[in-house]
Parts: C-alpha cells; sequence; structure tokens
C-alpha cells in the first residue's frame, strides 16, 4: 500500500457516520477517500448538498443518470424507496432494459412531464452531446419545486465553455479538440468528453431551460470535502413557471411534442 501524505479524522456525509480521511496522492480529487465507504471529496459534498437543500430526499421520487456503486449514489440506493437508476446505450430506447439495466437517453427521458424531484448526476454532463436538449429535458421531467443535483468538473472555471466535440451530420461525432476519454462502467471504450464547462454553465442551462442554476463550492476538510473541480451545481424547477419563460426558451414546446409522443 501505498504510503499516505494525509489524513484527518472527520465526518462522512456518504456513509453519515464518524470516519478517517486519507490521501495516498496529491490529487485529492480521485485519492482522498473515506476509510469507512470509499468515497471521494466530490460525492461527498453531492450527499451534503442533497441533505441540505432537498433535506425530504428519502420520500421523494429520485432519478440518477449513471449512478456509480459507492459514496452518494449508494447512500440513495440504501435510504430512497423510489430511486431509478439508469444507464445510456446507444441505440437502445429510452426506458427499455438492457444488460439488467433501465435505458435512458437523457437528451429523450421516457419519464413524463412533471414526474421527478430529483434528478442527480456525477461527472456526466461534461460528456453530452447536446446540452440544450439535456437541460431541456431535465427541466420537463422534474416535478416544480423539483431540482437537479450534480457535479460537473468546472476545468475552465472563469473562461468560457468550449466544445470538445459535437454530433455533426448524419449524427458522426465531429471532434473539435484532440479526443479525452472517462472511465464509463459500461462501455470499454470510455465516455468522450464533449464539453469542458466553466462557471458559464448556468447561462447555458438558463438559456435551454429558463431555470436558475447555483454553483456551491464547498471547503471543509472536517467533512473530507477538499480537492480541485469538486463543485456541486442546483438547478431549480420553480414551483410555477410563466408561460413567458416556458415559450422563451422551448420548454413548452418540449412538453407539448411530448404529450402528443404519448397519445401515439
Ligand atoms: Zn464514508
Amino acid at each position: 500500500m501505498s504510503e499516505l501524505i494525509f489524513a484527518n479524522y472527520g465526518y462522512c456525509h456518504c456513509c453519515e457516520q464518524a470516519v478517517r480521511f486519507t490521501a495516498a496522492d496529491s490529487w485529492f480529487r480521485d485519492h482522498y477517500v473515506c476509510s469507512e465507504c470509499g468515497s471521494i471529496p466530490r460525492e461527498r459534498a453531492l450527499s451534503w448538498a442533497i441533505d441540505k437543500f432537498f433535506p425530504d430526499w428519502r420520500q421523494a421520487t429520485i432519478h440518477e443518470s449513471s449512478p456509480i456503486p459507492r459514496g452518494a449514489s449508494e447512500k440513495l440506493k440504501q435510504h430512497c424507496g423510489n430511486y431509478i437508476t439508469s444507464q445510456y446505450f446507444p441505440g437502445v430506447e429510452s426506458g427499455v432494459e438492457f444488460q439488467g439495466w433501465r435505458c435512458e437517453d437523457l437528451e429523450n427521458l421516457s419519464f413524463a412531464d412533471n414526474s421527478i424531484d430529483l434528478h442527480i448526476s456525477q461527472d456526466v454532463m461534461e460528456h453530452i452531446l447536446s446540452p440544450k436538449q439535456v437541460f431541456l429535458e431535465i427541466a420537463r421531467t422534474l416535478r416544480p419545486g423539483g431540482m437537479h443535483i450534480f457535479t460537473v468538473p468546472l476545468v475552465n472555471k472563469s473562461r468560457v465553455s468550449e466544445i470538445c466535440a459535437e454530433r455533426g451530420e448524419n449524427g458522426v461525432i465531429k471532434h473539435l479538440l484532440e479526443p479525452e476519454y472517462h472511465g464509463n462502467p459500461v462501455s470499454e471504450q470510455g465516455a468522450l468528453v464533449t464539453r469542458r464547462w466553466g462557471y458559464d454553465i448556468c447561462e447555458h442551462i438558463f438559456k435551454s431551460s429558463g431555470l436558475f442554476t447555483q454553483i456551491i463550492h464547498l471547503d471543509a476538510l472536517e467533512w473530507g470535502i477538499r480537492a480541485e473541480f469538486i463543485e456541486v451545481l442546483i438547478t431549480m424547477k420553480p414551483l410555477s413557471i410563466t408561460d413567458n419563460v416556458m415559450s422563451d426558451t422551448g420548454l413548452k414546446e418540449q412538453s407539448k411534442t411530448k404529450l402528443k409522443n404519448c397519445s401515439k
């Protein structure tokens, strides 16, 4: 086992107990782990944010896209009675079971309008090809008062977000920057990074869906929360959305389209 470079005692918001946090590498983002549940800082920050901003999550209907078998996902699985998980498999229709998973394409969710209290995603939004469509789908399916609580590496910080790859003609991926892949539990190929997001992601979400997003930056050693790129973002769907906002952003159109599809 490699030598520890840092260790401290504290409270883990994923496994909800007093633990020891240790790091054997100075890149805390991936290596500063909880001794009890193996969680990493961004997972603990996410768990904290869910508790803080949606305290009734245990009774909520939660959908998590691409869950992780530890940390925040494990906590939701253990304590939420209506926790729906999904993975994305290209070519498989949303709502269909495939390889033991429910398939959900974030660009075209099978969930009804206003049916989900909480959408959760962990480092997924940097891999989507059509952010506008994804943010719109999340907004459509959220119940008024619902939230999308998520982590995404804001690697560009105060610089503008960059498009690394997009869907070109005939659906072929067009690379605008040198391709970069992250680990993907359901694909050996890995997940292609499509966006290098900055803080302006909030503006992108607003222009796509009309919903406001706040960025929470936590730094709390006593909770094992310290690392680069561990911001938690919270997009909130208000209890009532004015018709103006809905038609300005296409949310209304989206809603109608879905209803039409359902009645086929
Ligand atoms: Zn823990």
